[in-house]
């Protein structure tokens, strides 16, 4: 191999200081200099079976090349996202969960994916396609763009042919290579993540190697009788490609293997010979395919059968999810990118997968922790407007909103997404009381249109109508708790008093009416009844703290009939100044 060249001229790098400040920016130098190195183009894969719904850990294996492709791209050099749709795979399970499918569908087990007819009640014409269609919807309304192909129209248009009598001419060869693996122990591990990789995987890594029959073939016969894989080739000959299969069906036929389109290359050997057929670079696979005899380990020494080298493959770690709703995660196991998108806005998911490196893990937060993931993008949001954020979490923050191609939308008003939720929680939605609440969020620039505020406030409404835990859920008094106000102590009616009426430093209520003068005001008022200034810097005081807290929980017990809810500064928005004043004042 050659020497990798100096191309530190090569590139127009505008800022490369800002360009090298994240992951995604050293690794597509890496794959720019992989390349030359090579004499190709950069051209990252992805590869995804569509035998169920595609989640939101398959959808890393779409995302860090998508996030790596843009980088290139937004240098202003060409680079390519292929996306490979193993739909010629077989049907290997019926996967649970799918609405309509039951065990009956094991009759197809075999077929290709293409093959099986899609999940009744739907518009497409097989199982693949129905998935492809849900996951790609998805991943368009997450900007990310790639050059999509179908295995199965690879094949059966023989695209492939050369490449398949290649392999059969050289299958001991093959065979020899896959043989040291094959005396090594199982993927067996002590490393339990990994191993619930291996039973979880969707059989990529797991995938058989064409050794069951007496003789080595590395490919394998779809039957023309019955569909099915469950066929032995006893006979081919190479020089008149001239192949003899028979099928567990009873079906037995002699095929020109070089005219023959029903069939494939075992996952083993199919996936290298795509990386040359391709002239793949970078591939990044998930942690099942690290292991002693995976597909991606194996590809290492199979590739250069084909003329081509293992693309860069670095591995990414696991995305987790939490707090899925039971009637979302029932419909096929974990969710799916189009399931985040209904309660997040797609910069905020991209941003999950770009800010953390590759080998890290993380969770796609579905419940509470939803609202926090939203302040952190806030957070974000401001720093960078205020010139404090960081290179890393700018190029992150460059890489969530836009692509080289498109700006994905974004809500121009950005009102915190718990606030947002308490509102529409306890408005149950209606949009009227919602625009009012929210229209004395800000004097200074009053919200006199809810427009401004979506697609975020659509994403909060659908989030509050799912998954919104419902202990969370509150409910505001209809009308006072007059037995409570009878019997309040003169301390808490004294606490009252100020937060509605203020005194000793601080404002009437209505005049504090922020999130910020809220805050303000109600911390301030076990301070003021301590003797401190309103706005005093207090650290460590318990007996302050505790007042505080019996403060806020006396709030609750008024306002919303229970100990604990949204913070009070949210929840005071949210039930709005008059029904706020009207449930803690004692009508005469
Ligand atoms: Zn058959």
């Amino acid at each position: 191999m050659t020497e990798t060249p100096n191309d530190s001229t090569a590139r127009p790098t505008a800022d490369p200081q800002h360009e090298r400040a994240d992951w995604v920016s050293r690794l597509a130098d890496d794959v720019i200099a992989e390349a030359e190195r090579r004499g190709t183009k950069p051209v990252a894969a992805s590869g995804i079976s569509p035998s169920g719904p595609v989640h939101l850990g398959n959808f890393r294996e779409v995302m860090s090349p998508h996030l790596v492709v843009d980088e290139i791209q937004r240098r202003g050099l060409e680079a390519e996202h292929i996306f490979s749709w193993d739909d010629y795979d077989r049907f290997r399970k019926v996967p649970a969960g799918i609405e309509g499918v039951d065990a009956s569908w094991a009759e197809h087990i075999g077929k290709p994916l293409t093959s099986v007819p899609a999940p009744p009640g739907s518009e497409h014409g097989s199982w693949a396609a129905h998935f492809r269609a849900e996951a790609e919807a998805g991943f368009a309304a997450a900007g990310v763009r790639y050059r999509g192909i179908s295995q199965t129209e690879q094949y059966q248009a023989g695209a492939y042919t050369e490449q398949i009598l290649h392999a059969m001419r050289h299958r001991r060869e093959i065979d020899a290579i896959l043989a040291q693996y094959r005396t090594l122990p199982a993927a067996k591990d002590d490393d339990e993540e990994l191993q619930k990789a291996l039973d979880a995987s969707s059989g990529a890594a797991a995938e058989d190697d064409g050794s069951s029959g007496a003789e080595y073939y590395p490919y394998k016969p779809y039957c023309t009788a019955c569909g099915k894989d469950l066929t032995t080739i006893e006979a081919y000959d190479d020089e008149s490609t001239e192949m003899t299969y028979s099928c567990q069906c009873g079906h037995r036929e002699t095929v020109l293997l070089r005219e023959f389109r029903s069939g494939k290359l075992v996952w083993k050997v199919d996936w290298p010979m795509r990386w040359a057929y391709e002239r793949v670079v970078f591939e990044p696979s998930g942690v099942d395919h690290q292991s002693p005899g995976s597909s991606f380990q194996v590809g290492l020494e199979l590739a250069p059968v084909f003329g081509w080298q293992r693309p860069l493959g670095p591995m990414y770690a696991f995305v987790g999810f939490g707090g899925v709703a039971k009637m979302s995660s029932s419909r096929g196991g974990a969710p799916t990118p189009s399931d985040a998108l209904a309660v997040m806005e797609a910069p905020v998911l991209r941003w999950l997968y770009a800010r953390r490196r590759m080998n890290q893990s993380f969770d796609v937060a579905f419940g509470s922790e939803l609202q926090r993931t939203y302040d952190e993008w806030d957070a974000l949001l401001r720093k960078a407007a205020a010139g404090t954020a960081g290179d890393a979490e700018l190029a992150a923050l460059a890489r969530a909103t836009s692509t080289a191609h498109e700006t994905l939308p974004e809500t121009p008003r950005r009102v915190p997404y718990r606030t947002l939720a308490s509102v529409v929680d306890i408005t149950f939605g209606d949009e009227e009381q919602v625009l009012r609440i929210l229209g004395g969020l800000d004097p200074e620039e009053p919200i006199t249109s809810l427009q401004p505020l979506r697609p975020r406030l659509d994403r909060v409404e659908a989030w509050v109508g799912t998954h919104m835990p419902a202990e969370e859920h509150t409910a505001v008094r209809s009308e006072p708790d007059r037995a409570a106000l009878v019997a309040l102590t003169e301390g808490e009616r004294d606490a009252i008093a100020l937060l509605l009426d203020g005194g000793q430093g601080l404002p009437a209520i209505e005049e504090a009416w922020t999130l910020d003068g809220l805050t303000f005001q109600v911390y301030g008022v076990a301070k003021v009844q301590r003797g401190l200034e309103p706005g005093a810097m207090v650290k460590g005081d318990k007996e302050l703290s505790a007042a505080q807290r019996a403060f806020f929980a006396l709030l609750y017990r008024l306002l919303v009939g229970r100990e604990t809810g949204p913070r009070i500064p949210t929840l005071l928005l949210a039930i709005g100044r008059e029904r706020v004043r009207e449930l803690l004042t004692l009508a005469p």
